[in-house]
């Protein structure tokens, strides 16, 4: 089914997602006002510089629509940088992001060093084996608190996939391998309209 995809264009590799998107037959659209995120299906929020973004976030008046927008149920990912957007909780981060996933992220985690490394991962929920996975001064997540979980871990356990519900929060860059099956995967995350309340359900 085609899809409208938006990508959250303030700053970062946006573009290399929309290539990816159009590339499995969807509409994108490069969003940079909140009244534009109404007509999505989903959103990709992309990897770059996390700071820079979270001021544009806030001084386009992103925050609330962005924290509706991921309630909507609708698919929402994070990838690098908007992973760390999307966390509760992070290190060093001068100003909040979206705040809205049950995870802890730490930025710049890898050290110097490994400032950007490949691995390959096997990610729960994507068949035909092991993704490719580029790190670039990649965020790991610490933490994964209930309902949020973890889908991919490196060797050693670092957590650097982690899904809740509609939310995706993915510590690499799958838009820059050519492996279409994150981007995939990703657009069959909704969860529609919240539950019903219980009562309601009942009556
Ligand atoms: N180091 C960046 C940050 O903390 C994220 C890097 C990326 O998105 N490739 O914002």
């Amino acid at each position: 089914m085609k899809m409208l995809v938006g990508v959250l264009a303030l700053q970062g590799d946006f573009r290399e997602h929309r290539q990816v998107l159009e590339s499995l037959g969807h509409d994108v659209a490069e969003i940079r006002k909140p009244a534009q995120l109404d007509a999505l299906d989903a959103l990709i929020i992309p990897g770059g510089e996390s700071t820079t973004i979270a001021r544009l976030i806030l001084s386009n008046g992103f925050q609330q629509p962005l924290r509706d927008f991921c309630a909507s149920g609708r698919p929402t990912w994070g990838t690098c940088a908007g992973a760390i957007l999307l966390a509760r909780e992070v290190d060093n981060l001068d100003r909040p992001g979206i705040e809205t996933m049950h995870i802890a992220v730490h930025r710049n985690a890898f050290g110097r060093q490994v400032d950007s490394f490949e691995a390959d991962l096997d990610v729960r929920g994507i068949p035909g084996g092991p993704f490719r996975a580029v790190f670039i001064r990649a965020p790991l997540i610490k933490r994964v608190d209930p309902p949020a979980e973890a889908i991919a871990t490196l060797e050693d356990g670092t957590v650097v996939a982690a899904r809740e519900g509609n939310l995706l929060a993915i510590s690499f860059h799958p838009e820059l391998t050519g492996d279409t099956r994150l981007h995939e995967y990703f657009l069959t995350i909704g969860t529609g309209a919240r539950e019903p309340v219980a009562a309601e359900a009942a009556g």
